[in-house]
């Protein structure tokens, strides 16, 4: 797995036969910028342009989002919320995993070399290339559990 640059996606959608419009960049910034932890959906995403001046069409920003989640730029996550979520895939030390509160949708981040082993052994054995391996845990959490006691 590689880090996404601008130029490195411009390179990786001109050989796939894409290109790299203004609003594709745009979409990518966003997501280079999102404070560690943030997660959008595309709803999310189309107030965030709004609300910045942008135009850009939801179903715009839904193809966009499927494609770059396709080439293994961004995560597609199943969220608790039911609807889904993306982020920037990002390489090793970056890369990281999942703990979702079913209840309240609370989530934790957290990293894990054996996963990312696996993935890598996997896909090796396989002749694949590794685009993307992660693991997502659906759990209650302490406040959801304390709320959930018999009184
Ligand atoms: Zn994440
Ligand atoms: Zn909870």
């Amino acid at each position: 797995m590689s880090p996404y640059t601008t130029s490195a996606l411009k390179a990786e959608l001109n050989e796939r036969g894409w290109r790299l419009t203004p609003q594709r960049e745009t979409i990518l910034h966003v997501f280079q910028n999102l404070p560690k932890g943030k997660h959008l959906s595309a709803e999310d995403l189309y107030n965030l342009l709004q609300s910045e001046g942008e135009s850009i069409s939801l179903s715009t920003i839904y193809r966009t989002l499927k494609l770059m989640a396709r080439l293994g730029i961004l995560r597609e996550l199943e969220l608790a919320e039911g609807h889904k979520h993306y982020e920037l895939n990002q390489p090793y030390p970056y890369h990281h995993h999942h703990l979702i509160c079913v209840r309240c949708n609370k989530t934790i981040e957290f990293k894990s070399d054996s996963v990312l082993k696996i993935g890598n052994k996997t896909t090796r054995k396989e002749g694949y290339h590794l685009l993307d391996c992660q693991l997502t845990i659906h759990a209650i959490c302490p406040a959801c559990q304390r709320a959930l006691l018999p009184m």
